[in-house]
């Protein structure tokens, strides 16, 4: 019935685990280096771009691009980059990264 549903649009879910507090929104990257977890808090207002260009084969409504860098706790300076589209509800509808990769606030929590 889940995927009946996702398939015509209802209930579509962010595709990674996302927070959604307000007007941002939190995920959660693990460099592949280090293995460091770092929180990323997204500005919806601020950091959030509006698509213009719906010719191309991007149909999101927003897309974001950020490059994110851990605490350096664990000597290692590596920059992960993240690329984000969402729909018209701020739902993280599609997802590229470079450096690491994207994981659940649980984990995050027990990695402290
Ligand atoms: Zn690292």
């Amino acid at each position: 019935m889940e995927n009946l549903l996702s398939k015509i649009g209802v209930g579509r879910k962010d595709v990674i685990p996302v927070n959604h507090v307000k007007d941002s929104l939190y995920v959660y990257v693990k460099c592949k280096l280090c293995n460091e977890i770092i929180p990323v808090r997204i500005s919806l207002k601020e950091e959030v771009q509006e698509n213009y260009d719906k010719s191309k084969e991007k149909s999101c409504a927003f897309y974001l691009r950020k490059d994110v860098a851990g605490s350096g706790n664990n000597r290692c300076f590596a920059r992960i980059s993240i690329y984000l589209e969402f729909d018209g509800q701020f739902r993280i509808i599609g997802t590229q990264i470079n450096g690491g990769s994207f994981v659940s606030e649980d984990e995050y929590k027990a990695s402290k």
